[in-house]
């Protein structure tokens, strides 16, 4: 039998499965029976993992900024969830930058927590691995080419989106239809998803 929504995150939030987290298994996330707009993410980062609250760094403040929301709106867990590919931090690469979420995770708990959001409207997708683990072949062979074929994919409630890291300030400069037309579009659909009737949601958000 399928787990509530509560019983599911209950169970995720004591999840201990990965050997080897540097800081030790700590999920970060936030799902809600009534929220219109779902964010995949990658992984939650040091601030994250110290906190416990996601995107309160200067990646969320971009994002926020992307979105049109202000932190209130954003963090309304009663509109916005938010779900990464991995649920505990997952370190470093031995090059730099973070490691990718574990992959054992997605397959594990979003099954279980995805389905009883019956409400969502809305699903951004932050990064290739969120891009790469919900698109699987839809996705094109470059992240760009995916961001910018969005409306096939708004018209099945997902968005796809580069992660609102600090390296994607110099990505936007350099490709100003994302300015142009990317977040206009993000906006508008941010604003449908969270305030616009409620109804039966797109395949595909779930
Ligand atoms: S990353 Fe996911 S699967 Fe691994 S311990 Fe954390 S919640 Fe469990």
């Amino acid at each position: 039998m399928a787990l509530s929504l509560e019983a599911a995150a209950a169970a995720a939030r004591a999840c201990t499965r990965c050997d080897g987290l540097p800081l030790g298994p700590r999920p970060i996330f936030r799902v809600s029976a009534s929220a219109r707009l779902l964010i995949v993410s990658q992984a939650p980062g040091t601030r994250a993992h110290e906190c416990g609250i996601p995107w309160e760094d200067a990646a969320g403040d971009r994002l926020r900024d992307w979105l049109g929301l202000d932190k209130a709106r954003f963090h309304d867990a009663t509109r916005v969830a938010i779900l990464p590919m991995g649920l505990c931090y997952p370190g470093r690469l031995p090059r730099g930058g973070d490691a990718p979420p574990r992959p054992e995770c997605a397959p594990l708990w979003h099954p279980r927590l995805l389905p009883p959001m019956r409400n969502l409207r809305l699903t951004l997708l932050m990064g290739r691995h969120a891009i790469a683990g919900r698109l699987g072949p839809r996705a094109a062979a470059k992240l760009e080419e995916t961001v910018r074929d969005f409306p096939a994919h708004l018209a099945r409630g997902l968005f796809p989106l580069p992660h609102p890291s600090w390296r994607t300030k110099v990505w936007a400069a350099r490709r100003p239809w994302f300015a142009a037309e990317v977040l206009p579009a993000l906006r508008q659909a941010i604003a449908a998803a969270l305030d616009g009737e409620s109804g039966s949601r797109p395949d595909g958000t779930g």
